[in-house]
């Protein structure tokens, strides 16, 4: 099968058709998009990105700022920022998309990968950003493989079966990537909708899981309209801002 893999749109409907039509200019052929969560949150077009979303094949996990939206997380626990938002996209929300959201789990299994919005062990919050944490994560994989979203980053963490070893690297844009029989993997594709590793860019990955490959992609798209309609709804500027840099 192969899967697009998607994760943190956060209500960026520009950056979600970007992605989209990416794919289709490259000729991406895909069986299903896998969403690891945070759909909503951050940006402008909550109810939107769910509909686009729900237009195709897909599976969808629930991220932390999804819960925030249904009250299940304390919003005490968030920037003030993200809290502003998070109450402002409850207020959008359809009852239909609300009920989309309450019925996402926020991991779950797809033939050997372990899906999770944040890390195999603690899918909501916890931040993998280095390999120590990551080495502690491959112990909670059932099969060596997961996929994980939250930092906005893309990243491949390998752990060799043999020596435990764990490496991190940032995978180059078109290239597949063979994932190796030998090591295990938590594969991050980066954020759709506010990427934060310096590249404003929308990230997005595709996994063959038969020929086991990995390829991490990245689209541009309209930044400007996203932060229009982000400062038409009164959004913070530093949430309007980032987007330009991808921080
Ligand atoms: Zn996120």
């Amino acid at each position: 099968m192969r899967c697009l893999v998607l994760s943190d749109i956060h209500a960026n409907l520009a950056a979600l058709e970007a992605v989209l039509k990416d794919a289709k200019r490259r000729r991406l052929s895909y069986d299903m998009v896998w969403c690891l969560g945070d759909v909503v949150g951050y940006g402008p077009d909550p109810n939107a990105c769910i509909e686009l979303l729900r237009t195709v094949p897909h599976v969808c996990l629930a991220g932390n700022h999804d819960w925030a939206v249904l009250g299940k997380l304390e919003l005490t626990a968030f920037h003030e920022n993200a809290m502003v938002v998070a109450l402002w996209t409850r207020e959008q929300l359809t009852a239909e998309n609300l009920n989309y959201l309450r019925a996402r789990s926020a991991r779950e299994l797809q033939e050997r990968y372990l899906l999770a919005h944040a890390s195999p062990r603690e899918p909501i919050w916890e931040y993998i950003l280095d390999t120590s944490v990551a080495a502690e994560n491959f112990e909670h994989l059932p099969d060596g493989y997961a996929l994980v979203g939250h930092t906005h980053v893309p990243v491949i963490f390998a752990q060799d079966r043999a020596s435990g070893d764990v490496r991190a690297s940032v995978p180059p844009l078109g290239i597949p990537i063979a994932l190796d029989s030998g090591f295990r993997y938590i594969l991050n594709p980066g954020g759709v909708g506010q990427p934060r590793d310096g590249d404003p860019r929308a990230a997005y990955a595709l996994l063959d899981t038969e020929k086991h490959t990995w390829t991490q992609y990245r689209a541009e798209y309209p930044v400007h309209l996203t932060q229009a309609k982000m400062r038409a709804a009164g959004f913070p500027d530093t949430l309007i801002d980032r987007l330009s840099y991808g921080r």
